[in-house]
């Protein structure tokens, strides 16, 4: 029964968006914390963001200067892959791949110890075909955090196949010990958030692209009609829109027509402009 008290070191394969905040973040909750990636540079830019995203939190006064630091200190970043042997959990975040994520569980299988917990940070694909390159299926859970990972409060639990009870109730409890709350999806495609979301997210292009209102009118609606933060276009930008399209992609091709991109949306990303990460999406920004 692996157990979250007992877990000293988390790894974290993936220094991206994804993988530095959540490095940050654990090392904030007391983790050591190792962050792996492919190349020296990306390393550098992850660790990079983990000191911006510390240093934000000190600007704001929601964390201690001292806090700070010591939370700088327990993290590394390696391109070794031996250097998460000490992990008692992984957390994967790298490419929205199923071969790479597939390969990377693979080696973390093989360089962690036999207790290790395996989780992936994976926003559509399968968590049952993930496990399956490992020899630990039941060790392998999804975690799905939300971007970004420092500011958004809550975590989609996500259950494999073969993911142990024991496994689930872990993963709770880990991102419980990172302040976090938690909800349940069985591993279907786009488990809860991004099954509706991008259907929200597409309708909301298509109603843009048909002429139905502005897009300005159309984000308008749905903040001041639904109460939501953001309206579909906004956060399209705002998760980037090459990130939307091969999300609804994948849920198209597993759940079928209902999930089928907006044309604008294949159009933009097609033209390069991905949203905010390029400075212009549905949007322009600086
Ligand atoms: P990103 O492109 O910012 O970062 C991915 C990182 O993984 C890159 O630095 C890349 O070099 C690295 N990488 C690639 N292959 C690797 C390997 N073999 N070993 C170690 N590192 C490797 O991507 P991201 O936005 O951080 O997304 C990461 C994961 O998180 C994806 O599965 C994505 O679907 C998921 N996710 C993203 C968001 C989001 O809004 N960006 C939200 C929730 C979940």
């Amino acid at each position: 029964m692996p157990d979250v008290d007992a877990v000293d070191t988390v790894g974290v394969a993936g220094a991206g968006t994804m993988g530095s905040g959540i490095a940050q973040v654990a090392a904030q909750h007391g983790y050591e914390v190792v962050v792996r990636d492919v190349d020296e540079a990306l390393v550098e830019k992850g660790l990079a963001a983990v000191d911006e995203g510390l240093d934000r939190l000190v600007e704001k006064g929601d964390l201690a200067a001292g806090e700070a630091d010591a939370a700088r200190e327990r993290v590394t970043g390696t391109t070794d892959l031996a250097e998460l042997a000490p992990a008692g959990l992984v957390v994967e975040a790298v490419v929205e791949d199923v071969d790479v994520k597939r390969d990377v569980f693979a080696d973390l299988d093989r360089v962690t110890g036999p207790d290790a917990v395996l989780a992936t940070n994976t926003s559509t694909l399968s968590i049952t075909t993930i496990a399956a390159a490992t020899d630990r299926p039941g060790q392998v859970v999804g975690l799905h955090f939300m971007n970004p990972v420092p500011v958004m409060k809550g975590i989609e639990v996500v259950v494999g196949e073969k993911t142990d009870p024991e496994v689930v109730a872990f993963a709770h409890e880990f991102a419980e010990a990172l302040g976090k709350e938690t909800w349940e999806a069985d591993d279907k495609p786009g488990f809860v958030t991004n099954r509706i979301l991008m259907p929200w997210i597409n309708e909301g292009i298509r109603a843009y692209d048909e002429g139905v209102a502005t897009k300005a009118d159309v984000d308008r609606g749905m903040k001041l009609g639904t109460n939501v933060p953001m309206g579909p276009l906004e956060l399209a930008d705002h998760i980037g829109l090459d990130v939307c399209l091969h999300a609804s992609e994948t849920l198209h091709e597993e759940l079928g027509d209902r999930y089928r991109p907006a044309y604008l949306l294949k159009r933009k990303v097609e033209a390069g402009d991905l949203g905010k990460k390029t400075g212009l999406g549905f949007y322009e920004y600086e």
